[in-house]
């Protein structure tokens, strides 16, 4: 897919003229943080102590989820368990020690880059994310400084997590803008799900183990393969989205 052909189907399925974007929401885990191969563990290692079995690949792919989501569900399918909101609360908390015990996550290779380059061309920069994960949430500031501001929605600030279009929405609305000028920074297919159905210009990079089919699949504008390739084509690909029509 060309960023060309990608804008040209975009503009077909929303019955837009022109494209105008102000605003990048950019997630969190498997963007700004390299922290998915601890999250699958930490999640792992939950399942199994309370007898569920599971993989890691599963919670690559129920990533944006909440935690809370992802626990009432595991627990309802793996175990025929009914967990409450309170339980499920709880036992996030418990998976949040174990993700911490592994040690901090490395910010993504690249990122900070890509933050970079959005600012230079004009871009309005907003975290979105599902996460209530308080050893991320206290580190942005730390890692990104005097950079999002209120700028961010975390899984506080919503109801539904991933790949309900909500954290999007909420995002777009924070910046003070339509969807539309919006462009979904994203590596999850839930998370992409959540950025199309939101009526974002969605973009996918695969920074894990999930194919670049998935991406495109959950319905993403344009996938590419890492962070740097992203860095690499975000000036040119800002023009042609914000190009005038001849
Ligand atoms: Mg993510």
């Amino acid at each position: 897919m060309t960023p060309q052909n990608a804008i040209a189907e975009y503009l077909k399925f929303t019955g837009k003229k022109t494209i105008n974007i102000t605003t990048a929401l950019i997630d969190c885990d498997g963007i700004l943080y390299d922290s998915m191969k601890n999250h699958t563990r930490a999640w792992v290692k939950l399942m199994q102590k309370n007898g569920i079995r599971c993989t890691r690949d599963e919670f690559y792919l129920s990533e944006g989820m909440t935690g809370v989501e992802i626990i009432k569900r595991k627990f309802r399918e793996g175990a025929g368990k009914q967990v409450t909101d309170d339980e499920a609360l709880a036992l996030y908390g418990v998976k949040n020690r174990y993700f911490q015990e592994l040690g901090g996550s490395p910010v993504m290779p690249h990122a900070t880059k890509m933050l970079n380059a959005l600012k230079q061309a004009g871009i309005e920069r907003v975290l979105v994310t599902g996460s209530m994960q308080p050893t991320i949430l206290e580190r942005i500031d730390q890692d990104f400084p005097n950079l999002f501001g209120d700028n961010r929605v975390t899984g506080h600030d919503t109801r539904h997590g991933k790949p309900n279009p909500e954290p999007y929405l909420v995002g777009a609305r924070k910046a003070g803008v339509e969807p539309s000028a919006c462009l979904v920074i994203e590596n999850a297919p839930l998370g992409v799900q959540a950025g199309h159905a939101a009526g974002c210009f969605t973009i996918g990079i695969t920074t894990g183990p999930i194919a670049e089919r998935e991406l495109y699949r959950a319905g993403a504008n344009l996938v590419y393969p890492n962070m740097e390739a992203f860095v690499a084509a975000l000036p040119e690909l800002l023009q042609a989205l914000n190009a005038k029509p001849e």
